[in-house]
C-alpha cells in the first residue's frame, strides 16, 4: 500500500500523464499533477488513494457536490431513450430545462443552449450584433467589459477577457473589445468614501462616449468579477451600469457562468443587485458539472425581434451537442436536488459564517489585506505591506497553496498575474459542505497562513 502524503517516486499513470496529456494549466508544482479517481460529496480521491477536500468544486462548478447517484441514473435513463438529437427540432428534455429555467428567471426569458460557458458568451455577442442590425443600428457592434474578469477561452470570449497575460500570445483576436477599470472596493478604499462605485460605474459611462455610445452593442459582466479576484462590487455599482447601458441603447449581458445556481446565496448573482439584464449566460452549476452544457437566456423581446423581420429571419448558429438530451435530463435533476435541499439558501447562510469565521481569524496575520465574499464565494487577497496593499510574492502566495495541498485541502489562486496581481486565494466549495468539512476547511488554511509567518 502507499503511505499517504509520503510518495517519493511518480508511479507509472502519472508518467503516462506526462507523456500523453496536453494540461491547461501550468501546476503550481509541475511534479504533483494529482491524477483524481473517485469523488463523494467534497471529497477527492487520486489515484495513491490520498483524499482532499475540494474547496473550489472543481473549477467552480461541482455546486451539488461528487457522486450524486441520481445525476448519473437521469442521463442513464436518458441516454438509453434518446441520445442524441440537434436542436435544430427539438427533445422533451432541452424544452423542460428551458422552461424550468424560465420559472427560475421569470417569464421572460427564452433560452438557447450551448455546451461550455465560452461558446454562451459567443452566442451573446452574436446575439446582441444581430439584433441591433435588424433595429437598422448596424453600427452597434463593440463591447465593454471590465479588466480583471474572464469571459472564456474563445475569440470573442477570450477578447472580453480582462487579462492581458491570457491573451497576448494569440491576439488578434475578436475586435471590437473595450475595457474599463472594474471595481475594486479594497484597492480603491481611499476613494471609497466619495463612492469608488460610482468611479467605476463612470468608466462605463465615458467609455460608451468616447467610443460613440451608437457604436455599442452591450456590456459583459459578471456580478461579481470572480476569477479576477472575487471583486465584490458596491451594492449600488450593477444597478449604475445598468441605467449606463439603458442611457445609451446598449445591452446587458450578465455573465452567471460562475455566480449563478447558488453560488453567491441567490439563485442567480444578479438578484443581489435588483437589475434586469437582456441576456445572461450560465455553464458550471447548471449540471454542477457533470456533463457539458452552457445556455444563453434572452428577453424575450430581443427573440421576438428575430421572428417578424423579413432580412433576418433567424439566428444563424447552429450548435452540434449544444442543449445535449443526457446533459439537459441531468441538468433538470440536478436543479431538482438545488430545490429540494434548499442550497440557494443554504449558500447564503453558510457562507456568511464561513464568511466571518476566516475575518475573525485571519484578519490580523500580516499577510491578510482583505477577506471579502458573497454565499459560498471567497476571496482572502494577499499583501506583503497592508498599508501600500503591496501584493504579495506569489511564491508565498503558492506555498500556501502547497501546504493546503499537503493537509488535504484544495482552494484557488486568482487574480491577474498583471503586475503581480495574482495574490487572491479563492474558495468555492459545493454549495453541499457540512459542517465537519467546513471546521477542516478552516482549520488547515489558518495553520497553513501560521506556517508561512512561523518561517518552518
Ligand atoms: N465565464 C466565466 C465567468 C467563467 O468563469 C468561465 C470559466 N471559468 C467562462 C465564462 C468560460 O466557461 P467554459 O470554461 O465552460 O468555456
Amino acid at each position: 500500500g502507499i503511505v499517504l502524503g509520503q510518495r517519493n517516486q511518480e508511479s507509472e499513470i502519472e508518467k503516462m500523464d506526462k507523456q500523453y496529456v496536453w494540461h491547461s494549466m501550468k501546476p503550481y508544482n509541475p511534479d504533483a499533477t494529482m491524477v483524481i479517481e473517485k469523488a463523494k460529496g467534497v471529497w477527492i480521491t487520486d489515484h495513491t488513494g490520498k483524499k482532499y477536500l475540494d474547496a473550489m468544486a472543481g473549477l467552480w462548478c461541482v455546486n451539488v457536490g461528487y457522486g450524486r447517484q441520481e445525476l448519473a441514473e437521469a442521463a442513464y435513463d436518458q441516454l438509453n431513450q434518446l441520445a442524441y438529437y440537434p436542436l435544430t427540432q427539438s427533445h422533451k428534455p432541452a424544452i423542460k430545462l428551458a422552461e424550468k429555467l424560465n420559472e427560475m428567471l421569470g417569464e421572460e426569458y427564452v433560452i438557447f443552449f450551448s455546451n461550455s460557458g465560452s461558446e454562451a458568451n459567443e452566442v451573446a455577442f452574436k446575439i446582441a450584433r444581430q439584433y441591433h442590425q435588424q433595429n437598422g443600428e448596424h453600427a452597434r457592434y463593440k463591447f465593454i467589459s471590465r479588466y480583471r474578469a474572464y469571459h472564456g477561452n474563445t475569440a470573442a470570449s477570450l477578447a472580453a477577457t480582462g487579462q492581458a497575460q491570457r491573451k497576448y500570445k494569440y491576439e488578434p483576436l475578436a475586435a471590437g473589445f473595450v475595457h474599463v477599470a472594474p471595481p475594486d472596493m479594497y484597492r480603491m478604499k481611499e476613494e471609497a468614501d466619495k463612492p469608488v462605485q460610482l468611479n467605476s460605474v463612470k468608466a462605463v459611462d465615458h467609455a460608451m462616449t468616447w467610443e460613440l455610445s451608437d457604436t455599442v452593442a452591450g456590456v459583459i459582466m459578471e456580478p461579481i468579477i470572480t476569477g479576477g479576484g472575487v471583486l465584490i462590487p458596491h451594492q449600488d455599482y450593477m444597478k449604475g451600469v445598468s441605467e449606463v447601458c439603458e442611457k445609451h441603447g446598449a445591452l446587458l449581458i450578465v455573465d452567471e457562468v460562475i455566480c449563478g445556481f447558488g453560488r453567491t446565496g441567490e439563485t442567480f448573482g444578479y438578484m443581489n443587485y435588483g437589475v434586469k439584464p437582456d441576456m445572461i449566460t450560465m455553464a458550471k452549476g447548471i449540471t454542477s458539472a457533470y456533463l457539458p452544457l452552457s445556455a444563453t437566456a434572452v428577453k424575450r423581446e430581443i427573440y421576438e425581434a428575430f421572428m417578424g423581420s423579413e432580412e433576418y429571419d433567424y439566428f444563424r448558429h447552429v450548435n452540434t451537442f449544444g442543449g445535449n438530451p443526457a446533459a439537459c435530463a441531468l441538468a433538470l435533476k440536478n436543479l431538482e436536488i438545488m430545490e429540494k435541499e434548499n442550497l440557494f439558501e443554504r449558500s447564503k447562510e453558510v457562507g456568511n459564517r464561513l464568511l466571518s469565521d476566516l475575518q475573525g481569524l485571519l484578519r490580523e496575520h500580516p499577510f491578510v489585506g482583505d477577506v471579502r465574499g458573497k454565499g459560498l464565494l471567497i476571496g482572502i487577497e494577499l499583501v506583503s505591506d497592508k498599508e501600500t496593499k503591496e501584493p504579495l510574492e506569489v511564491g508565498l502566495v503558492n506555498e500556501v497553496i502547497s501546504i493546503c495541498k499537503k493537509n488535504g485541502l484544495i482552494i484557488g489562486k486568482n487574480g491577474t498575474t498583471v503586475a503581480g496581481y495574482n495574490n487572491v486565494i479563492t474558495l468555492s466549495p459545493p454549495l453541499t459542505i457540512e459542517k465537519e468539512d467546513i471546521e477542516f476547511l478552516i482549520k488547515t488554511l489558518v495553520e497553513a497562513f501560521q506556517e508561512i509567518t512561523s518561517g518552518d
